[in-house]
């Protein structure tokens, strides 16, 4: 599984699990461009955040990026990762709107009715904020935020749909084994 680090097996975001809400696939897409045990970080190079981009469900139009907007998102998607793994702190949301800051937004209401933000540019990264902040808003009001959390081997976020909310691993095949193998092995370690 190391090679993994160096050779990402593609360009895009970790495949969904079964069961999380479609309306949040961007928003864990976005979540998950971080550097983890198994994948490398995304928003270290304008042309690699454009390709990851490009297969998250965030409406990106694939304009190019420059290198400033790649550090917007990467502030932002540090942020919602503080926010992911410590919703109780201010901080972490207090992050998120210095990163959300930087990129005007409008409100755009439709018939249903519809309420969305929506950049007030045409600028590439803007769009992708506003396109994440959507996806955060409908996380709050359902109440679904609660539901993400970060896999505690690998770090890879993802939607928790059990009964209890006690999820810990992003799979039990991938992480939750390796972890009670090696913790196994150190309890065993000990007692030699
Ligand atoms: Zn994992």
């Amino acid at each position: 599984m190391l090679k993994h680090v160096t050779a990402p097996i593609d360009d895009g975001p970790p495949p969904q699990d079964d069961g999380t809400p479609s309306e949040l696939h961007g928003l864990i897409d976005f979540l998950n461009s971080r550097a983890t045990a198994r994948r490398p970080e995304r928003f270290d190079h304008p042309a690699s955040a454009a390709a990851f981009l490009s297969r998250c469900a965030l409406d990106y139009d694939g304009r190019p990026l420059t290198a400033a907007d790649t550090a917007r998102l990467k502030v932002l998607r540090d942020a919602l990762v503080h926010a992911v793994e410590e919703p109780a702190n201010p901080e972490a949301w207090a992050a998120i709107n210095d990163a959300t800051a930087t990129a005007p937004m409008r409100v755009q209401t439709a018939v249903g009715p519809t309420i969305a933000l929506q950049a007030q540019s045409r600028h590439p990264a803007d769009a992708v904020i506003a396109s994440v902040l959507n996806q955060l808003t409908n996380a709050a009001i359902t109440g679904r935020w609660q539901r993400l959390g970060a896999c505690a081997r690998c770090r890879r976020v993802f939607y928790d749909n059990t009964r209890s909310h006690t999820r810990r691993w992003c799979s039990y095949a991938n992480c939750g084994n390796r972890a009670n193998v090696a913790a196994y092995r150190s309890r065993t370690k000990k007692r030699r």
